[in-house]
């Protein structure tokens, strides 16, 4: 059953409870009130009348010439008679007699009782012993003495409540005779029923309007406490989502930092970012760039869940680069959309620059997928939580990279080093050997380099030496290597050479640092031409120090034949011989053109 529905149908019941538990308590109340007054006025009369009956009985006596004589002898003169008569219209008593002491009737408002005897063991027991006696009757409507004395209210019914009272007389203490007195309370008795009946319903209504009251308030008060303990266990279901989702987060992204720093490479880094970030952030596609060496644009590395990046973009195309912190596209009223963002749909994105030892390297490009614009917005700060993470990896891998760089670089020419290219030379002798693909190696030597730093000096001779290294450079191919092996002498590794090509590639070097200009200051430096040897894998060794020994046997040979040449070395299988500097082919033991 659906949640709402259950809290329908408990709605419905606890109003059922309420309205049942007021119908009871009326009807209690109703029953109440029909039953209770009875009784009750029934005391109030009788507190009520006994004071009454008291005052009757002292008027009696106060008026009686003689009470104790009266009582006893029952004589009465006139004055007294007048009296005793006059007494019923002059109060609610509509019958009283006198008693003596044994119980006889002395005298009585009705005549022919004088001479009677009261036998009821009361008037013994009680009356006798100065008690008073109280009865309620309810007799016929015959019974009553002059009606019409008390006709005020009279009850339209043929049997009426009296009360009978005897009153006890006494003095100094002696009892000397008693006085009933007869008063009709069936009107008094019915008023008060009906008054006391209509102040119970009152009474019942307002306590029953209050109860009702009270119990909507405490329904009220009820629902609203339920309803403020559903929307906090809301709350805490939220917050403990919210916590399962950051014990995610930070699970993954200790893992990205842990992958990301085990990454040996660039390529590798950006290919785990790329599995990384799908994963993390499912609901945003992504690119990175990196600065591109000559730091005028960035490079695009990688792109990850449906995004693509563009080989270049420019860092003023960027407004998260411009200013150097997030831009959040989708999040002002106003916003400028990034070139490199282009074509752009109207999605939500973010660019994070990305920053290394406090240089901005890159940046983390992540664009919202369709509908899931909210969850992107909300991934903000895991966003940038990744691109510090990929900040702090690529600033590792570029550490790496350089200390790497300074191991195996030569820092004047930034060609590699002896050590790099024995390594090098030896890992192509080993593949040559396996795939058997040709492999050549070229030693050069500047020529009369002494002599050029004695005459220009030694920052001279560096840039010199700098600007023969980058010919060399530029004269390398895909997997060629050019090394600076010390002093101003080189060498350059050729796998998949053959040795015609590798003669005819050395030629070429030597031509192009021919033709090397070089400034310094306000004078042109002259020109520097270099002697080159050439030896054939496996023609000339199958070793390292074989191959570069003969290399540099080829290069003396060349020097010695007069420098700015190249020769190869001695034993070449195929074509053994050497070019000139016009590019002619000559025997390695033939003429050689003069520097
Ligand atoms: P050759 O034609 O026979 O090779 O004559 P060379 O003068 O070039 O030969 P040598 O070996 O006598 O002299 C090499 C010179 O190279 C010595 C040194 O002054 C210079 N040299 C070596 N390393 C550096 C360097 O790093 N910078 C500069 N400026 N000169 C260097
Ligand atoms: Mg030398
Ligand atoms: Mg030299």
């Amino acid at each position: 059953m659906a949640l709402a529905e259950r809290g329908t149908i408990n709605h419905r019941l606890k109003w059922t409870g309420i309205t049942l538990l007021l119908i009871s308590l009326a009807i209690g109340a109703g029953w109440g009130v029909y039953r209770l007054p009875a009784p009750l006025v029934e005391r109030m009369l009788r507190t009520d009348i006994l004071k009454q009956s008291e005052l009757w009985k002292r008027r009696v006596v106060l008026h009686l010439e003689d009470p104790e004589t009266t009582l006893r002898t029952g004589h009465i003169d006139g004055h007294d008679a007048e009296f005793l008569t006059s007494m019923p219209e002059a109060s609610d008593v509509y019958r009283f007699r006198l008693f003596d002491t044994s119980g006889r009737v002395v005298w009585s408002t009705r005549q022919g009782e004088v001479g009677l005897r009261e036998d009821s063991a009361f008037f013994r027991a009680d009356v006798a012993r100065g008690m008073v006696y109280y009865l309620q009757e309810v007799v016929p409507l015959s019974e009553i003495d002059g009606l019409d004395l008390h006709t005020g209210n009279i009850q339209n019914s043929s049997a009426h409540h009296i009360v009978k009272v005897f009153m006890p007389v006494t003095k100094n203490g002696r009892f000397i005779g008693a006085i009933e007195f007869f008063t009709d309370i069936s009107d008094l008795r019915a008023t008060f029923i009906t008054r006391l009946r209509i102040s119970l319903i009152v009474l019942s209504g307002v306590a029953l309007l209050a109860l009702a009251m009270v119990s909507l308030v405490t329904y009220r008060t009820n629902r609203a406490q339920l309803r403020s303990l559903h929307k906090q266990s809301e709350k805490e279901r939220d917050l403990m989502a919210d916590q399962l989702r950051l014990a995610r987060e930070v699970r993954l992204l200790g893992e990205l930092n842990e992958w990301l720093q085990s990454s040996r490479s660039l390529d590798e880094l950006f290919d785990m970012v790329s599995r990384f970030m799908t994963h993390i952030l499912p609901e945003a596609e992504g690119s990175v760039y990196v600065y591109s060496n000559s730091r005028d644009v960035l490079d695009g590395c990688a792109s990850w869940n449906g995004g693509t990046h563009k080989a270049h973009i420019h860092p003023e195309g960027c407004w998260g680069l411009r200013r150097g912190r997030t831009y959040e596209f989708g999040a002002s009223e106003i916003d400028f959309i990034c070139e490199h963002a282009e074509p752009h749909d109207g999605r939500q994105y973010f660019c994070f620059p990305i920053l290394a030892h406090g240089e901005t390297v890159g940046l983390l490009h992540l664009r919202a997928h369709e509908n899931c614009e909210e969850e992107f917005h909300v991934s903000r700060k895991l966003a940038q939580l990744c691109a510090e993470q990929i900040s702090m990896a690529i600033a590792n891998v570029r550490m790496r990279d350089q200390l790497h760089d300074q191991s195996v670089r030569d820092p004047l020419t930034g060609l590699f080093n002896r050590r790099h290219m024995t390594e090098t030379l030896r890992k192509s002798i080993s593949r040559s050997q396996q795939t058997g693909v040709p492999l050549s190696l070229i030693a050069v030597d500047v020529d009369h380099f002494k002599k050029f730093n004695d005459t220009h000096g030694h920052d001279a001779g560096d840039m010199v030496l700098r600007a023969v290294g980058a010919a060399l450079e530029q004269g390398c191919d895909r997997d060629e290597v050019a090394c600076r092996i010390g002093g101003e002498e080189f060498m350059l590794i050729l796998p998949d050479n053959t040795p015609d090509d590798a003669v005819s590639r050395a030629e070429k070097l030597r031509q192009s640092v021919e033709a090397v200009s070089v400034r310094y200051g306000d004078k042109s430096l002259p020109r520097i031409t270099i002697s080159v040897g050439v030896s054939h894998y496996p023609a000339h060794g199958t070793m390292p120090q074989d191959l570069m020994r003969a290399a540099d046997d080829a290069l003396y040979m060349a020097k010695d034949k007069g420098r700015n040449q190249v020769q190869v070395a001695k034993g070449t299988p195929t074509e053994t011989g050497s070019a000139d500097s016009n590019g002619q082919k000559v025997r390695t033991s033939g003429p050689v053109a003069a520097a």
